[in-house]
């Protein structure tokens, strides 16, 4: 008799025929609404879900869900998304896909293996009673699902998780549908790793924009954003009919600390400002690092008054010293503020005069400049002067001026000061103190240096022959310090000349050679090779000890003119001059006084003990070519 649950042979035969091609229409049903997905989805965690959500709902299948295999020591699997059965199940399960017992399940073995694993009569196949399976079994009853597949998420090569699925029948997933079905999720590997790499390219271009556009010591906005910024803070403002101001601020001594303290300690001392600045400006306002040492501060509102207000409160925060190093440093800010519209209409134009108005600031004036008219004029003049330089040595506008040194006990001639002078030819007589500082400024010295020695060590031979035997000093630059061909050039032009080391002196400023202690101290141990004399000059002013002039192979100190010039009148200047006279020749030093004007401050210094005057009392400096004359009329003068 014939089961009535028995299918006829050819029924059967065609009604699984007609199962399976509905398994496989299925299948071909979720890759292509699976595509759909893929091709819509703008986020990982959304791919997932869409992609779940579709097998479930498009497909037909019971339950989609996406694992993700850790790197972990245990090898853990994180369940990113479930659909069709429960997600809190899942993970309290603990899957792994190590090689162990509890690492077999489909899940487990699909990533481990990169296959996908095919389980089909879960509930009834011994083949599952493993001890991992009877509380997975009771899940599938309630979730209603007799097969699964799990199938690996593979990108070149690699299994980043599986993606799991479960039909209601027990005999599901035939090699066709698995197939199908396996290219589902490939696709959907693809569009994981698709997804990273959009995020990390967007990731990139955030840093990249970063780069651009923010200063990486301070992480503030930078020159480039300022002036983006700028501009469109004017175009607001006109249009509102508003003022706005810019200011510019320059931490002061900056290359001193960078050159003293290294660095790093540069660095802290920028970001330690930058955090003061950065705390003491409101949201509206934008605050930039614009050069080194330079920052700006747009304020997109108000005129004079609050900018000057802000400038002053700035200064003051600046000023409260900054712990780096073990050292208290003083910042020294200086600020500049220009105004729009009053000042300039473009961007740039007010930028440039901010910053022109900086570079007038001074220390007793508040340490902050408005900008006014000249500024930028004399701003432009000083470059074009730099630019002027170069041809003035070129066409020989450069003069070699002298300025005798009178040894105070026996008012002898003991020597002179070679001082550069330069005639422009439109704008006359350029201030010697101001070019010096603009040719050091530009790092243009060399060539300048170049051409003192040569007239210095010409002028000493012509003397020589004259039968005048006299020193003639040099002054020399912070920069000439570090020209590594400095030393061979002057024993180049001692053989050139033949001249004796006594006729040729040099004179170092107290600040240029603290600007690089060591490197200073190697350069005058080699010139003191040469059997040169090496004098500190403006000495008082450059902040030395003592102790490390001691270390100096140096025959001389001279007194800046700056406290010997106020001497009769101040006494904490005729203390200076009077304590370094004395520790000078404890530390066996000749002592030199710049800037001797008057009979009384000479008397006073004879009177101390100083060993050499310079200053306008016995002469102001003159072209080399009268020295001989002067001299021969203060010798019958004073003979
Ligand atoms: P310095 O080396 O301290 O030179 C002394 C300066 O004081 C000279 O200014 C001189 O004219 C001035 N002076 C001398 N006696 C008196 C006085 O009694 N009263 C007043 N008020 N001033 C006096 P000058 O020639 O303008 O030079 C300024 C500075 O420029 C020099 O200071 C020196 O540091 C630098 N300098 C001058 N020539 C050269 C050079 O060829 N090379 C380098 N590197 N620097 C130079
Ligand atoms: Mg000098
Ligand atoms: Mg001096």
């Amino acid at each position: 008799m014939a089961n009535p649950t028995d299918e006829p042979i050819e029924g059967g035969a065609n009604s699984a025929l007609t199962k399976e091609l509905l398994r496989v229409n299925r299948a071909l049903r979720t890759l292509s609404a699976g595509n759909h997905t893929l091709l819509r989805a703008s986020g990982e965690q959304e791919l997932l879900r869409d992609m779940c959500q579709v097998i479930v709902e498009t497909g037909g299948y019971r339950m989609a869900c996406v694992a993700y295999a850790e790197h972990d020591d245990a090898k853990s699997i994180r369940w990113m998304v479930c659909i069709g059965t429960e997600m809190e199940f899942l993970e309290s399960h603990h899957f792994t896909w190590a090689e162990t017992e509890v690492g077999r399940t489909a899940t487990g073995t699909a990533i481990r293996t990169g296959e996908p694993v095919v389980g089909r009569n879960l509930l009834t196949d011994p083949a599952y009673a493993i001890p991992a399976y009877p509380r997975l079994r009771k899940q599938m009853i309630q979730s209603g699902y007799a097969s699964a597949t799990a199938f690996p998420l593979r990108v070149e090569g690699e299994v980043l998780g599986a993606l799991v699925m479960g039909a209601v029948e027990p005999d599901a997933f035939n090699a066709e549908e698995v197939k199908l079905l396996q290219e589902m999720a490939d696709d959907l590997a693809y569009g994981i790793a698709n997804l990273r790499m959009r995020v990390q390219h967007r990731a990139a271009q955030a840093t990249i924009a970063r780069l651009a556009y923010y200063d990486a010591l301070t992480g503030m906005p930078n020159r480039t954003l300022l002036l983006e910024q700028l501009e469109e803070a004017m175009q607001a403002a006109k249009q509102q009919h508003r003022s706005l101001a810019l200011l510019h601020l320059e931490v002061g001594r900056f290359h001193e600390i960078n050159k003293v303290l290294g660095y790093r300690a540069g660095d802290e001392l920028l970001q330690e400002l930058g955090r003061r600045l950065a705390g003491a400006v409101q949201d509206d306002e934008m605050l930039a690092r614009v050069g080194e040492a330079e920052f700006a501060l747009l304020l997109p509102n108000g005129g004079a008054e609050h900018a000057i207000q802000v400038a002053q409160r700035l200064v003051s925060l600046l000023r409260e010293p900054v712990m780096v190093s073990g050292l208290m440093l003083d910042a020294n800010p200086r600020i500049g503020i220009a105004l729009f519209p009053g000042h300039a209409t473009d961007a740039d134009a007010l930028i440039r005069r901010a910053n022109a108005a900086m570079h007038q600031t001074k220390p007793v004036r508040g340490g902050y400049a408005m900008y006014t008219g000249g500024q930028e004029q004399e701003h432009i003049r000083r470059l074009a002067l730099m630019g002027d330089l170069h041809r003035a040595i070129e066409h020989n506008e450069l003069r070699l001026y002298c300025q005798p040194k009178v040894a105070i006990a026996s008012r002898r001639v003991c020597g002179a000061e070679a001082l550069v002078r330069w005639q422009h030819p439109q704008h006359g007589m350029i201030s010697t103190t101001e070019f010096i500082q603009l040719a050091e400024q530009a790092g243009t010295i060399t060539p300048l240096t170049n051409w003192m020695l040569e007239a210095a060590f010409s002028q000493s031979y012509a003397w020589q022959e004259a039968g005048l035997a006299r020193a003639l000093a040099v002054n020399l630059s912070a920069h000439d310090l570090y020209d590594p061909g400095l030393i061979d050039r002057i024993r180049g032009l001692f053989s050139t000349w033949g001249l004796d080391p006594a006729l040729i002196q040099f004179e170092l400023t107290e600040s240029a050679l603290m600007a690089d202690p060591a490197a200073a101290l190697e350069t005058l141990t080699r010139l003191k090779q040469l059997e040169v004399e090496l004098f500190v000059d403006d000495y008082g002013t450059g902040y030395s000890s003592l102790s490390y002039l001691q270390m100096l192979p140096v025959d001389g100190v001279k007194i800046d003119q700056s406290f010997v010039m106020p001497m009769m009148q101040s006494s904490d200047s005729e203390v200076i001059v009077h304590s370094t006279i004395e520790l000078g020749h404890n530390l066996g030093l000749k002592v030199v006084a710049e800037g001797v004007e008057s009979q009384a401050i000479w008397e006073r210094l004879a009177g101390l003990g100083c060993d050499v005057a310079q200053g306008y009392l016995i002469s102001k400096p003159m072209p080399a070519e009268q020295f001989q004359a002067w001299e021969s009329n203060w010798s019958q003068l004073s003979g």
